[in-house]
């Protein structure tokens, strides 16, 4: 594997708060590379470390084969950050935005690349409007255009499509295929499951610690159980039924209960008996391949 970001026990705390706890991994140069979690789990002070924005307790990391604390310079300008508060300037147009954060990373010549960025998340259209009259989606587009300015080799993305509606995450989604194809590696945090699917290799991050670290179909296919859906009436009392009865660990989706049982054909048997007799009509029941959010959920909950 060609290693463009090695992290060997890193450590993090604020205070007495343990926010990364001794973790070690590597992404493959042109991976998408994608860190699921929690609230609160340590994906945003990963993120921040390897950008050398915070100090580590511990640990060795390497960015593009540079050591982090000792050669951070090196590694500045070949890096981009989309942070979650990323701060556009809203009395700027499009273009001065883009413009000021080519003026940071001291990008001279940055009108072919402007440009390239314009065209490139289709803000073209809009490039002299003011950054405030921009939508949600657009806002977004327009922050990951000025964090790429300088062309990076390396995007750190911070929950990039977090409270974005979906049109507009399909739309930031094809840029980001786009950027893999220019071979820009990409390492993001996403609450979003769906989003970790598209990702080549997934950590979990849970109070700290990777939990699990592959790809999303080897994840997938790490639950050796059985999923069981169920539809019924009466959703919130079958749901305790069953806690109270089965040591079964359930997930509740809306209106669908998923148990994760140890066989399907036994186990559904008895958990259609309980709910028979407590008069709860189950409407439809099958047994499902588990997905990323029945495995996490379950991961997190064995973590905890
Ligand atoms: P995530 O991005 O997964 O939500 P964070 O990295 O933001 O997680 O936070 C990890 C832990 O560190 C949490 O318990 C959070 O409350 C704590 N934390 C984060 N930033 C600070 C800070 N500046 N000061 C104190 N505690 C912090």
């Amino acid at each position: 594997m060609n290693k463009i970001i090695d992290i060997k026990n890193l450590s993090k705390s604020y205070n007495d708060i343990l926010a990364v706890d001794d973790v070690s991994y590597n992404v493959a140069k042109g991976e998408m590379f994608g860190l699921v979690g929690p609230d609160g789990a340590g994906k945003t002070t990963t993120i921040r470390t390897l950008c050398g924005l915070l100090i580590t307790d511990s640990g060795e990391i390497e960015v593009l084969g540079y050591n982090l604390l000792k050669e951070r310079k090196k590694i500045q300008n070949k890096i981009g950050y989309l942070s979650q508060k990323f701060s556009l300037y809203g009395d700027l147009t499009v273009d001065e935005n883009i413009e000021f954060f080519a003026d940071i990373h001291g990008v001279k010549d940055y009108e072919n690349r402007s440009n390239e960025l314009l065209e490139f998340t289709r803000l073209t259209p809009f490039k002299d409007r003011l950054a405030e009259k921009l939508s949600g989606g657009m806002k977004q587009k327009l922050a990951l255009a000025c964090s790429l300015i300088h062309k990076p080799q390396i995007i750190f993305l911070d929950e990039p499509t977090t409270g974005v509606d979906p049109v507009s995450r399909r739309d930031f989604w094809k840029i980001l295929s786009n950027l893999l194809k220019e071979g820009i590696t990409i390492f993001m945090s996403t609450p979003y499951l769906d989003e970790a699917e598209r990702c080549n290799r997934v950590a979990l991050m849970s109070n700290g610690k990777i939990i699990s670290l592959d790809t999303p179909q080897k994840i997938k296919g790490s639950l050796e159980k059985d999923v069981i859906e169920i539809v019924c009436n009466k959703i919130r009392e079958a749901y305790k039924l069953i806690q109270q009865n089965f040591p079964f660990e359930i997930q509740m989706f809306g209106d669908r209960i998923n148990i994760i049982v140890d066989e399907y054909e036994t186990d559904y048997k008895r958990i259609e008996k309980l709910l028979n007799d407590n008069s709860i009509e189950i409407l439809n029941h099958r047994l499902i391949t588990p997905s990323l959010e029945n495995v996490f959920i379950h991961l997190v909950q064995e973590a905890n």
